[in-house]
């Protein structure tokens, strides 16, 4: 059963198609979120969902229902907005109490349902404080709890940590996932940060101009993208540029764009002799051990150290002048890489992910 389901979604805005015959759904009671760079339609597409833009074409169903004829304050969906959007002028109690005395609720449960709602936002006693007197997560979660005394059906969360500073969005990423599951509402998040995709979403749906490019699960999208845009956008890898020499079976041997030769498992049908395509290779499964003889190798020189903490890197420079990153996690710590060193950089075909290159024909 599904709080949300979006059917062949379409937005122009004049000839430009913001939204392009999207479709997808979210399952009862989890957490799904848009992942795409600036400009690609997220917005837009949570703003149809809202009721706040008329789609173009499609059509958009919550708990089943249609309710494109439904206007926006009378969809069972409510909406976080980046900049929270709170009473500065009411105080926590009234800017909850806000939507129930709309609805006409009794002054006795409108005073239950926001204590109450304060309780499950782990923010018991604050209905009296000014807006102003709150921390910025204390501010994010009374806008959840406004929304969400309203019971839902589904909230729509537009980038809402985006104002915060790193550390705090840290913590509030941690802190929104276990207010969904508390809830168990269905959240419906939009961010371009894929690291606050995967670590609070069930499902991810990565969009790119307007399409959804591939949904699936944070693990599926990291491990088995299905297109070079999602294997690039999702978590951090090395990217070249090449062209297929044979095909042998699922192994593909490719010449390297500024010289060298790799092998790579194919997980794309479309890859054949002589095409151009994208290689991706994440940091993490590159090693330095010069014993590994399996796979692919690349010789080169160790250009810097970048520490940051576990997701520390070495850049290594090979021959032909590319830049590759190399996770520092996988070191065994036995001697240590100084700049300067020469290295054998190898790893397995299979952790190639490669893809024809995006608008590459025979012609070109
Ligand atoms: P961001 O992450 O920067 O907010 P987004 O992915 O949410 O971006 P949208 O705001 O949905 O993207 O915009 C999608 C496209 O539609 C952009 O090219 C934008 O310029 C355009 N657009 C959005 N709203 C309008 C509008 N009211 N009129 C005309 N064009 C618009």
């Amino acid at each position: 059963m599904y709080d949300l389901e979006c059917e062949n979604l379409t937005k122009l805005f004049g000839r430009h198609r913001a939204v392009n015959d999207v479709s997808f759904e979210v399952p009862r009671g989890s957490f799904f979120s848009i992942l795409g760079p600036s400009g690609c339609g997220k917005t837009t597409l949570m703003r149809m969902i809202a009721g706040f833009e008329t789609p173009a074409n499609g059509d958009i169903y919550i708990k089943g229902k249609s309710v494109l004829a439904t206007p926006p304050n009378k969809r069972s969906v409510k909406m976080v907005f980046q900049h929270l959007a709170l009473f500065p002028m009411m105080n926590v109690g009234e800017n909850i109490a806000y939507g129930l005395h709309c609805q006409g609720e009794s002054k006795a449960e409108i005073g239950r349902k926001v204590t109450a709602v304060l309780d499950r936002v782990g923010l018991p006693g604050v209905a009296e404080k000014q807006i102003a007197q709150l921390s910025g997560g204390q501010k994010q979660r009374i806008a959840i709890a406004r929304c969400m005394v309203l019971e839902p059906d589904v909230l729509l969360l537009d980038e809402p940590l985006g104002a915060l500073d790193l550390k705090l969005r840290e913590r509030m990423k941690i802190e929104l996932k276990l207010l969904q599951s508390q809830f168990n509402t269905t959240f419906l998040y939009i961010t371009h940060d894929q690291s606050e995709a995967l670590i609070m979403s069930d499902n991810v749906a990565v969009m790119n101009a307007g399409r959804f490019e591939q949904i699936g699960s944070p693990e599926q999208l990291y491990n088995n993208p299905k297109t070079g845009f999602v294997a690039g956008f999702v978590g951090d890898s090395n990217r070249w540029l090449g062209r297929v020499v044979d095909v042998a079976g699922k192994a593909a041997r490719i010449d390297l764009e500024h010289g060298g030769q790799i092998v790579a498992t194919l997980n794309d049908d479309a890859v054949a002799a002589g095409m151009q395509v994208e290689v991706f290779v994440r940091p993490e499964t590159i090693s330095l051990r010069s014993d590994n003889h399996e796979g692919n190798r690349l010789s080169g020189v160790v250009d810097s150290l970048l520490f940051n903490g576990a997701n520390s890197r070495v850049l290594v420079r090979t021959g032909h002048g590319d830049l590759v990153e190399v996770s520092l996690a996988v070191m065994d710590g036995s001697s240590p890489i100084r700049p300067g060193d020469a290295v054998d950089m190898v790893w397995q075909r299979e952790h190639c992910l490669c893809f024809a290159l995006a608008g590459w024909n025979d012609a070109s």
